[in-house]
Order: C-alpha cells, then structure tokens, then sequence
C-alpha cells in the first residue's frame, strides 16, 4: 500500500482558530500501528476543547475513529495492513490504584497515553492518518470491524462505550423507569441503551423534532422539556418517579428537574460536563430524607469495551438512526458551527477525511 509522506488535519491553534493544513504523515516506531481514518465521528467533548481555551494548542483532536491499518512497525504481530478497525483512544494501564478500583478513566496512562496525528498527542482522528501508540495496540485498543459494518456505525463504539458505562454505573434494572434530559445524540443512545436491557425511558427536550426522534428510536414518552407540569406528568406515569435520571446535558434547570422527577432512594447520574464554574445550590436534606444518590460518570470504560462493540457491530441498538450529517475533514468548522447551533434534524455529525 502506497503512502504519501503528508497528510491533511484538522488543527487546533487556539479558539476559533482551526485550520486545515498538510503536515507529515506519522512515522512509525516498532510496536506501533498505522490507520487511515475512514470516519470520525463529533463529539461534544471535540466541540468544547475547540471553543474554549482548556488545552494548549496545536493539537489535532477526533477519537471516535474506524478506519484501515496501512502499515504496522515491523514488532506488531496480530494486525497487517487492510484490516478494518475501531481505534479506541485510551487503554489505561490496568495495574495502578484506580485501574484495580475499576476507575480506568481515572488512570494516568489511561489519560496521558493517546493516539496522535502530530502535534501534543489528542486523539488524532480528525486527520488522514492516526498513529496508534504500542501500548494501545498490545492492551485491546483495536477492534477489528466485522464485514458487514460499515465504517460509520463502527464509529460509534467509543460513544456507546460512554455511554453503557454510565447505564451500568447507574445500575439501570429491567422495568425501570429512566428520566434522559436531552434528545441529543447522547440522550437518544442513552434511550436505545436502556430499552435494550429493559428499562422505560421518559425523554425530555427543548425541541418538538428531537422529542418526535426520541418516540420514533423506542423511547416510551417524549416531553417538552419546559413544561410548567413536567414533574406532575412524570409522576402520574412512573407513580413514584423514575429510578433514574440520566442528564445529558449540562443544564442546571436539569438538574433542578431531576430532583423533582426522581422516586425516592433513586439515583441522578451526570453525564453532560457542565460549563466551567457552574454553581448547582443543593439542599442536602433532599439527598438524605429521600436517599438519592448523585453519581458522575466520564469517558469510557475498558471493562464495557467488549459489549460496546458488540451492541453496535451485531445491531442492537441502531447507531445509523442517529446519524444526520457527514461532513468533510476540510470543513470541520461548518460542522461544529451546525452542532451548536442544530436544525430541526441535525443529530450526530460524522466527519469523513
Ligand atoms: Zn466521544
Ligand atoms: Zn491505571
């Protein structure tokens, strides 16, 4: 397979400042592993590093990344090139004190080690060609693509890893009833996510479109997120409140909902990283006279990977339902303009190099 010597990225020099240049395609040490980036999908976690100043630049972000091996450095022995891959971004180390707490996303190798296009190591996925790290490629970081999934739905595993992490954290029981704020691409794959094991979801947004998606992607009721009665009507469906509220968005009203909807001895789950210094004032006797508990979920999780893989590359929950938009690498500002300012039928954004 032929290779050129440069490549294009997406590259972060500061807010509002993304450009689309040549540089070098990556050069390979010995354990180290080659892609050419099919897709990557936009996720909200993208958007906030390129519109607030929390990293130094440059760096070429992208983590939800399938694409095909070109080349492997001669020590790799279980890939070669042509096979078709899911990168996962971060392996953590596995033998730290968070790793054996299960708190892989807690792990400084988990954080620290990443897959790169250049530049400070970010996850490379929006650029021609990523390097896989040899401690990514050896610790399970690749996942080969089956044949009949296409390079768009094998995009999905690192947000529905995410995403299965904070469902199993929240313990999410058959017939259950679960609360989801936002009808986002999170919030939709949250809804799949929890009808596949079992549980009723109650789906909350601003907009009527995302409301209509969320019903017709098996969320049992939809509602305005801005209905003065929204709590009552909550009640008079689940009868004591939902066991679980799953926010997926970073609205401090939300929350505010979350408490009024969530049955007694129920757990809230925050999903959705919520702007910098927000304030949330809690009266702690909610907590305690109604024992609920308030957990927090980040990132991915190495001990639901397999699963992840498995839901979307056998189609268990319909990934490509959710997808609204493909856009070039070349206009990745477009892209994540359309995200935050969304039309009726923009859901997730897929960008294509
Ligand atoms: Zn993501
Ligand atoms: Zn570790």
């Amino acid at each position: 397979m032929e290779i050129p010597k440069t490549m294009y990225a997406a590259v972060f020099y500061g807010v509002g400042d993304l450009r689309y240049e040549a540089l070098p395609v990556p050069t390979l040490e010995a354990d180290e592993v080659l892609v050419q980036v099919q897709t990557c999908g936009l996720c909200q976690s993208d958007i906030k590093k390129l519109r607030y100043p929390l990293l130094d630049p440059p760096r070429i972000f992208g983590h939800e990344t399938s694409g095909t091996i070109v080349k492997v450095g001669e020590a790799v022995e279980n890939w070669q090139p042509g096979n078709r891959v899911v990168v996962m971004h971060h392996i953590p180390c596995f033998h730290c004190a968070y790793c054996l707490n299960e708190n892989y996303s807690m792990c400084k190798v988990y954080k620290e080690v990443t897959t790169t296009a250049g530049h400070i190591p970010s996850g490379g996925g929006f650029s021609q060609y990523v390097k896989v790290p040899g401690h990514i490629v050896r610790c399970g970081g690749l996942l080969s693509i089956p044949d009949l999934v296409s390079f768009e739905e094998a995009s999905f595993v690192e947000p529905t890893n995410c995403c299965l992490k904070a469902v199993k954290k929240a313990q999410i029981q058959p017939g259950q009833w679960v609360l989801i704020t936002g009808a986002g691409p999170i919030g939709l794959m949250f809804a799949m996510l929890c009808r596949h094991f079992g549980a009723r979801t109650i789906v909350t947004d601003l907009l009527p479109s995302r409301q209509e998606r969320a019903r017709q992607l098996g969320a049992d009721v939809a509602l305005d997120a801005r209905a003065v009665n929204l709590t009552e009507q909550i009640q008079e469906i689940t009868g004591l409140g939902v066991d679980v509220t799953l926010l997926a968005v970073p609205s401090t009203q939300a929350f505010t909902q979350a408490l009024d909807a969530t049955r007694k001895g129920g757990k809230i789950l925050f999903f959705a990283e919520f702007p910098e210094a927000v304030e949330i004032p809690l009266d702690p006797n909610i907590l305690y006279r109604r024992e609920i508990d308030l957990l927090g979920s980040y990132s991915s999780s190495y001990k639901v990977q397999a699963l992840s893989a498995q839901l979307v590359f056998e189609k268990r929950i319909d990934v490509a339902a959710l997808i609204s938009d493909f856009y070039p690498l070349s206009d990745l500002s477009a892209a994540v303009e359309q995200a935050i300012h969304p039309s009726e039928r923009t859901c997730k954004i897929l960008i294509k190099p």
